[in-house]
């Protein structure tokens, strides 16, 4: 029988995506093995990282630094705006290193379902980026369920006034497929054959 704050550790461990009570049994066990030099090293990282995120004002990332490194970075181009549902999104489009232009996260997607509306996104946001001028392209990268493709048309009508290009990922992707869980060579078919939104 483990002590209290070593089921705490478990059970905090158990709730991370990916990580079960078993695994995180596992890595408690490892930690509590390694205290001398695996423990020091965890902690440090995860109070490094407390400490120094934040979320980008301009797209919503979140990074050590605000604006983000990709806003930050003059060799993005900024005239490009792509449009994803969450921050996960972001990362997994980054990563495959195929666009190279900005991103706008806005938080979610529209949910009938879950209550969730038009004013609880980062849209206005997005449409002052637009507004404010140069910008050519704006990509809607939403998944491909039915919530993230009524979000991708609310935007499609919302950006209408402006004079944009509105592209859409290619439907390489597979109904139902969120792009995080999505290998980059997918991702990147899909980013290259976007096409106009319509
Ligand atoms: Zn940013």
């Amino acid at each position: 029988m483990a002590s209290q704050e070593i089921e705490a550790l478990s059970s905090a461990l158990a709730r991370l995506p990916g990580l079960g009570p078993r695994s995180a049994r596992r890595a408690v066990l490892h930690l509590v093995k390694k205290r001398e030099t695996a423990l020091p090293a965890l902690l440090d990282a995860l109070l490094a990282v407390q400490d120094t995120l934040e979320e980008c004002r301009i797209c919503g990332n979140v990074d050590t630094r605000d604006p983000c490194g990709i806003c930050s970075d003059p060799k993005r181009d900024a005239k490009s705006i792509c449009v994803v549902e969450d921050v996960a999104d972001l990362w997994a489009l980054d990563r495959a290193k195929l666009f190279s232009g900005t991103y706008h996260v806005l938080g979610g997607r529209l949910s009938a379902l879950d209550g969730v509306r038009p004013e609880d996104l980062a849209i206005p946001g997005l449409l002052a980026r637009v507004e404010a001028g140069g910008v050519d392209e704006v990509v809607l990268a939403m998944n491909a369920t039915l919530e993230g493709q009524t979000t991708a048309h609310y935007l499609a009508e919302r950006l209408e006034d402006f004079s944009v290009r509105i592209t859409q990922l290619a439907h390489g992707l597979p109904v139902g497929g969120e792009l995080d869980y999505l290998d980059e060579g997918t991702l990147a078919q899909a980013l290259r054959a976007r096409r106009p939104m319509g």
